[in-house]
């Protein structure tokens, strides 16, 4: 085990740095984590090109990263869920555990949540990290660390389907094929969709879904009309999809998922893109479909580490790119650009499975 604390932080756009940081120290509900694996989330590579995601803006030095996983390298004095040298997996948010929101179960919304790498909170691409205990999640032996790194996009992917009920014979439209549009594919198939088609503007990307078991696919044109990618779908799907989950962030992506709902359907809206768009909501109201937001995920992750254990979902195919945390930059460019088809990156703080055990 490495006794530095070498961590990438992030000093402001286009200015990631690896540097030493002291090891933390823990307090007794936490836990004092030797970091193995982080992916590169999207809005990791945002906040290295922007130094903001809306209205969470970067103000000083950030420590990047949120998708993780890690061994307990210690344990505070009233931690009985965990003890050394449990693999865990990090929820990497947790709430005040005190208002109303948090009461009703809805964590994810409390305004006091500290998350990673999400201003002004740091983030755990680092060597040691620290970590409240009862939201980090024990893997079992045969879960390996890169999976429960890749709990986190997976629980936004078990949040935006379950907001969306999905559940047995559903027929479900999901636009974007990215991480996120990816991994709300496995999920809604895990929940007994008998039906998903799922569209991008890339054909490499459609590919990877085919691949994943995407009933269709749909490559669309930018310039094409919210009307003519209904068409489309409908004529794909030979009727129309009674839910839809938007995993772009862009105003057409969402126009195309109202309209082309069945009336009385869902819409959720994964993506985040510009804070006013342009939407159909008389459409949407006269055909009473539902439209609702996602925010990351709440009670989730329990959910996505049982989908991977149990072998219902095989999320570590959406690995790309491999680097070790000295290569941090490198790995960064490749997420960024898209290099090499580049879907999910993984960012090695250990060196590649020495923390893993032997699959079997
Ligand atoms: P990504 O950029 O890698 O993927 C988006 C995909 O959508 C790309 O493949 C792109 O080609 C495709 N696309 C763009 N416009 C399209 C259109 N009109 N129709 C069809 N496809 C289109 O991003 P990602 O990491 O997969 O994340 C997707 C979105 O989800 C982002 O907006 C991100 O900010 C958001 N997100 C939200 C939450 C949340 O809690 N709500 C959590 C994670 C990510
Ligand atoms: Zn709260």
């Amino acid at each position: 085990m490495a006794k530095d604390n070498l961590t990438a932080v992030l000093h402001g756009i286009e200015d990631l740095r690896l540097e030493q940081r002291p090891i933390p120290t823990i307090s007794d509900d936490e836990v004092l984590i030797s970091m193995d694996s982080v992916g590169i989330c999207g809005s990791d590579v945002h906040y290295l090109t922007h130094g903001r995601i809306g209205h969470f803006v970067m103000t000083k030095p950030m420590i990047i990263g949120h998708e993780s996983a890690g061994v307990v390298a210690k344990v505070g004095s009233n931690v009985r869920n965990l003890v050394v040298g449990d693999r865990v997996a990090i929820e990497p948010g947790y709430p005040c555990a005190k208002c109303v929101l948090c009461k009703e179960g809805k964590y994810n919304l409390c305004a006091d949540m500290v998350f990673c790498a999400t201003p002004p909170y740091d983030g755990n691409l680092t060597r040691y990290y620290k970590h409240p205990a009862n939201f980090c999640f024990k893997l079992p032996d045969h879960v390996t660390m890169e999976e429960g790194a890749l709990l986190e996009p997976l629980s936004v992917g078990v949040h935006a389907c379950r907001r969306a009920n999905v559940g047995l014979g559903s027929k479900v439209l999901i636009l974007g094929a990215g991480p996120i549009g990816l991994v709300t594919l496995l999920v809604a198939q895990s929940m007994g969709a008998t039906e998903i088609l799922i569209t991008d503007l890339v054909q490499d990307r459609l590919d990877v879904a085919k691949k994943l078991g995407a009933t269709h696919t749909l490559l669309l044109n930018r310039n094409d009309s919210a009307e003519k990618m209904q068409q489309l779908i409908h004529d794909i799907m030979s009727e129309a999809p009674d839910r839809a989950i938007d995993c772009c962030g862009v105003e057409t992506s969402t126009r195309v998922a109202i309209f082309s709902t069945r009336s009385g359907g869902i819409v959720v809206v994964v993506g985040m893109g510009a804070p006013d768009v342009k939407l159909p909501l008389f459409d949407a109201l006269a055909r009473e479909v539902d439209i609702r937001g996602v925010f990351r995920y709440c009670n989730d992750y329990s959910r996505a580490l049982a989908l991977v254990a149990k072998g219902k979902v095989n999320i570590k195919q959406l690995v790309t790119h491999h680097f070790d945390i000295k290569e941090t930059a490198k790995a960064f460019e490749t997420s960024r650009y898209g290099l090499g088809g580049a879907i999910k990156v993984m960012i090695h703080v250990q060196p590649r499975n020495t923390n893993n055990p032997v699959k079997f």
